[in-house]
């Protein structure tokens, strides 16, 4: 059986405290590898690790920083298919879809290749007499990032890329689900020149993680993961006195209107609800069909719905893989099972589906659900799986009135060939990333990602010019040089004045 243990300092570290979890291969059940699970005095070596490593990377210049990380760019291209095959094999989505995933945390790495023109500082001359002020931004020091199963290289590289860029230390917790990407990602940082102890990696569970939050030394925390977990991670680490950004879990809807084009917005329905067995924060989970059109748009949809091939993520036919453990696939299930009773009519039921020849692995089929109650448990939770629930409102009015009641503000889009009511939505819906005829809008590198609700606690969006200011604090400088034939004003108590 393959182990993963800890990447500190630049090199593999054996779990000393040599507790280990199981990793599965979603796609057969069988467990493959075993990942080490820290100890609080383990996570605390790698603490002082990185201490000591900003020390000497907090003072390197820009041009040392951005050569490494122009060379890890080009390892990471080189290396996407090894990354997206240790994602398939411990998370189960598709090869294409981890390719994806892989690109999308490229995007950020390319950001941080740029951080030259980023922290650039900002100058006023002469704003008194002989003054000048100069606002500058500089690292925090050990920074700590805590990630999801669901996208275990992208999320990672949603964080530590830009945290170093700017001069900090990084220790990574990924999630004890699929940790072998992460430490493929660290491998590749020390090849590419960045100096043992700028980023390392320590896995395991809430040990882990608790014994991160109450560190002293870890001056700042990046979390994304379920909303429990967000909101116990922001109220802990803000009352230990660090910075945090917590991204939660989500319930995305897609507005449909009347005069949307039905085939454009099944087809979007179909691969966002759908794409990784629902396993995103951005996955739409609910679809508003606005007015009249209903029945069609469902009817849409499940034709769409009924063609996607399941199947192992390494199998290059397989459009939707397994999901992440069988206990998810049940709890998923249950959504499904328990829906007709809570008032939906169920147009497709995925459980009990399974695949020739993998008939231990967490296989569930795509369900629809119509006509779901806003008070149902299939509505109300975020089921994280491939079960896509359609309600009905009368009006634009009413659903953005619906959507505006969820208690998450991830992602939402609408669907509609209407400039006017595409506008009107940007301003009125609460979500913290928009799509017009877009059902994923995940936005790019240079602008940042995050949600508004229960699917962000903390004030800092992450990557993008957010990221760059949570990895960063300000600092200004007012500087005199007064001209040695003018006479000093000389002792003077009244509050400095600019003249
Ligand atoms: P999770 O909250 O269970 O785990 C996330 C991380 O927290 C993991 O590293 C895990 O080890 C750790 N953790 C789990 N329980 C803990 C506890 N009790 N105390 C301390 N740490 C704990 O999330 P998950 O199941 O791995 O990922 C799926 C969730 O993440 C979904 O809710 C999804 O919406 C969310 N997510 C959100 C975003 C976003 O950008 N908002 C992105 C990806 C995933």
């Amino acid at each position: 059986m393959k182990t993963v243990n800890h990447w500190i300092g630049g090199k593999t570290v054996e779990g000393a405290s040599g507790n280990y979890g199981p990793v599965t291969d979603p796609a057969t059940g069988e467990v493959t590898t075993q990942v080490a699970l820290a100890s609080a005095a383990e996570v605390d070596a790698a603490v002082q690790v990185a201490k000591e490593a900003f020390l000497s990377w907090g003072q390197s210049s820009l041009a040392a920083r951005t050569k490494v990380l122009f060379a890890y760019r080009a390892l990471l291209d080189a290396n996407r298919d090894a990354i997206a095959e240790l994602i398939t094999a411990e998370h189960g989505k598709v090869h294409s879809d981890a390719l994806g995933e892989v690109a999308r945390g490229l995007e950020i790495v390319e950001l941080a290749c740029g951080i030259t023109t980023q922290l650039k500082g900002e100058l006023s001359t002469s704003v008194s007499n002989r003054v000048d002020v100069a606002a500058i931004r500089q690292p925090l020091g050990v920074v700590a990032g805590i990630t999801p199963f669901n996208f275990p290289a992208m999320v990672p590289m949603w964080m530590f890329p830009l945290a170093v860029a700017c001069g900090n230390t990084f220790v990574l917790k990924p999630s004890e689900k699929d940790p072998s990407a992460a430490n493929k990602l660290a491998e590749l940082a020390t090849e590419a020149g960045l100096p043992a102890g700028v980023l390392n990696v320590v896995h395991g569970d809430k040990v882990a993680v608790d014994a991160l939050l109450s560190h002293p030394d870890v001056a700042a925390v990046s979390f994304v993961g379920s909303t429990p977990i967000a909101r116990h991670i922001h109220t802990t680490a803000s009352a230990n006195g660090k910075r945090v950004q917590a991204l939660g879990g989500a319930k995305n809807h897609m507005l449909v209107l009347p005069d949307a084009d039905l085939d454009a917005a099944a087809d979007a329905a179909v691969s966002a609800a759908y794409g990784s067995a629902g396993e995103r924060c951005m996955a739409i989970s609910a679809v508003v069909a606005v007015g009249a059109i209903g029945d069609v748009l469902v009817e849409k949809i499940r034709e769409r719905a009924e063609k996607i091939k399941i199947g192992p993520g390494n199998d290059p036919a397989s459009e939707m893989g397994p999901l992440i453990t069988a206990a998810h696939r049940d709890k998923v299930a249950s959504y499904v099972k328990g829906a007709a009773d809570q008032g939906a009519e169920v147009v497709l039921d995925g459980t009990g589906y399974t695949v020739e020849g993998h008939e231990n692995g967490h296989w569930i089929g795509l369900s629809l659900l119509d006509h779901v109650k806003t008070d149902s448990d299939a509505y109300r939770d975020e089921i994280f799986g491939p079960v896509l629930c359609v309600l009905r409102a009368e009006t634009y009015e009413e659903g953005v009135a619906l959507i505006n009641a969820s208690p998450f503000g991830n992602g939402t889009a609408i669907f509609t060939r209407d400039g006017g009511a595409a506008r009107r939505f940007q301003l009125e819906i609460q979500a913290g990333m928009v799509g017009v005829n877009v059902p994923i809008p995940v936005p790019v590198g240079y602008h940042s990602f995050g949600g508004w609700k229960d699917s962000l606690f903390g004030d800092h969006h992450i990557y993008g010019n957010d990221g760059i200011h949570f990895y960063t604090r300000g600092k200004v400088v007012t500087t005199r040089w007064p001209d040695p034939s003018e006479d000093h004003a000389g002792v003077d108590l009244g509050f400095p004045r600019n003249h």
